[in-house]
């Protein structure tokens, strides 16, 4: 634990909850427990209200306006960026790419990177968690090129075997794309190794840290990756924005993902010429409203303490997982030394589904199936999991609620 845990305090989290409209809701008439925030996350008021007044008061296109509505959304979307590259600690704001999300910023890395860099025989590392988002890109620019996909092994504990990394880094690799939280196995990777030791070999670095950004403070600085992609939907945030941040030396060389508005400088039929960075990146009308609610998103964090989110979901994570574990015939799949966010399981021989569902009409929300990770089903020889992912307004007795419902399925269905 950092110094600046250890001294962060738990949140109040009745007050949090006071935050969070959809908390309040009752489904079955029952209270809602909502334990799938590894999917989306619920939103403050302060980010709804974001989206309304935006709406309500400025609407209007960016960088393409001189008049009044259009220069105060573009000042408020290019706030938007200040905040987001203060809040990963980047060099430079316009290393900052607003994308739909964690997806379309590692198809854009895939797409344009892959492009430029990559040749028959070269290949690319990602790890046998990934999700399909940092699979599938890197298969489809792998078969376009040549090129070979190649997969960082997990243990039975689900953690990377990093001693197969070490052999796996060979001087054909042109890029290492991994995952910093495994969704589906809440694995916290060791990316500071990785990256050094890619960085040793002068190997560049795609993190995706969809499941990391919303849990762990990342100073991108610090970490020196090349890529970076985040969802905004995950970090309290609207659904349809991103992130992605890309060092300036690599987005300098790499060429334009998608053509078309805005990421232009000069169009003739002859040819054209593109626009500086981030705008060489962001074809056509932006998610204005998405950019700028995500920056009021990342206010609430700010102002709610990192530290403390981490400290109250440490707490109500260490709480289930021992609860988890008293359960009989209770596995989890996936039991890292380091983890984060989610507890996936199963329970004697009950389907996932059946689980799920028997769990939903108790008014529990968890998540069921592969999690857009069927390798990681695969390496288990299992057709899904139970899904437990945990934000800081989840309570001991959400918890409590959980469990009781296990126990009751596994009454009716074991
Ligand atoms: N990567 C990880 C680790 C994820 O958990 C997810 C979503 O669950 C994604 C990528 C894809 O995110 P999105 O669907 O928001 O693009």
């Amino acid at each position: 634990m950092n110094s600046e845990l250890a001294t962060a305090v738990i949140l109040d989290i009745e007050k949090i909850r006071k935050d969070f409209p959809l908390l309040q809701t009752k489904v079955y008439g029952k209270p809602l427990v909502y334990l799938d925030n590894a999917a989306t996350t619920q939103k403050p008021f302060m980010v709804l209200q974001a989206l309304d007044d935006y709406y309500a008061r400025y609407n209007s296109n960016v960088h393409r306006g001189v008049h009044y509505l259009s220069q105060q959304a573009t000042e408020a979307y290019e706030v938007a960026r200040r905040k987001v590259a203060a809040y990963i600690n980047a060099l430079h704001e316009h290393e900052i790419i607003f994308t739909k999300g964690t997806t379309n910023s590692i198809n854009l890395v895939a797409s344009s990177f892959g492009r430029k860099f990559l040749k028959p025989g070269d290949e690319v590392l990602i790890s046998a968690m990934e999700h399909h988002s940092n699979i599938v890109p890197w298969q489809m620019i792998c078969e376009e090129k040549g090129a070979i996909l190649k997969v960082i092994p997990i243990n039975d504990q689900g953690e990377l075997r990093m001693e197969r990394f070490d052999e796996l880094l060979t001087d054909k690799v042109k890029i290492v794309a991994v995952t910093y939280v495994s969704n589906s196995l809440g694995t916290v990777n060791p990316v500071q190794e990785i990256i050094q030791k890619a960085h040793a070999a002068g190997i560049p670095v795609l993190l995706d840290c969809a499941q990391a950004i919303q849990h762990i403070p990342v100073n991108i600085q610090e970490l020196d990756a090349d890529f970076l992609a985040f969802s905004g939907h995950k970090i309290y945030g609207p659904t349809g924005i991103g992130v992605l941040y890309g060092k300036e030396r690599w987005l300098d060389e790499m060429p334009p993902y998608e053509g078309g508005g805005d990421m232009i400088k000069n169009v003739t039929f002859a040819k054209t010429t593109y626009n500086e960075l981030p705008f060489k990146f962001e074809a056509g009308t932006p998610d204005i409203a998405g950019s700028i609610v995500l920056g009021v998103a990342i206010d609430y964090i700010q102002k709610t303490g990192l530290a403390a989110i981490r400290q109250t979901e440490e707490d109500v994570l260490n709480y289930a997982y021992n609860r988890l574990a008293a359960i009989p015939s209770l596995r989890f799949i996936g039991n890292a030394r380091q983890r984060s966010g989610a507890i996936s399981f199963l329970v004697g021989n009950i389907h996932p589904f059946d689980m799920g569902e028997l769990l939903d009409k108790q008014s529990i929300a968890v998540r069921t199936g592969h999690h857009c990770t069927q390798p990681v089903m695969d390496f288990f020889k299992i057709p899904g999991t139970v899904r437990a992912s945990f934000a800081f307004y989840n309570t001991r007795p959400e918890v409590d609620a959980l469990v009781k419902g296990i126990e009751k399925a596994r009454q009716m269905l074991d």
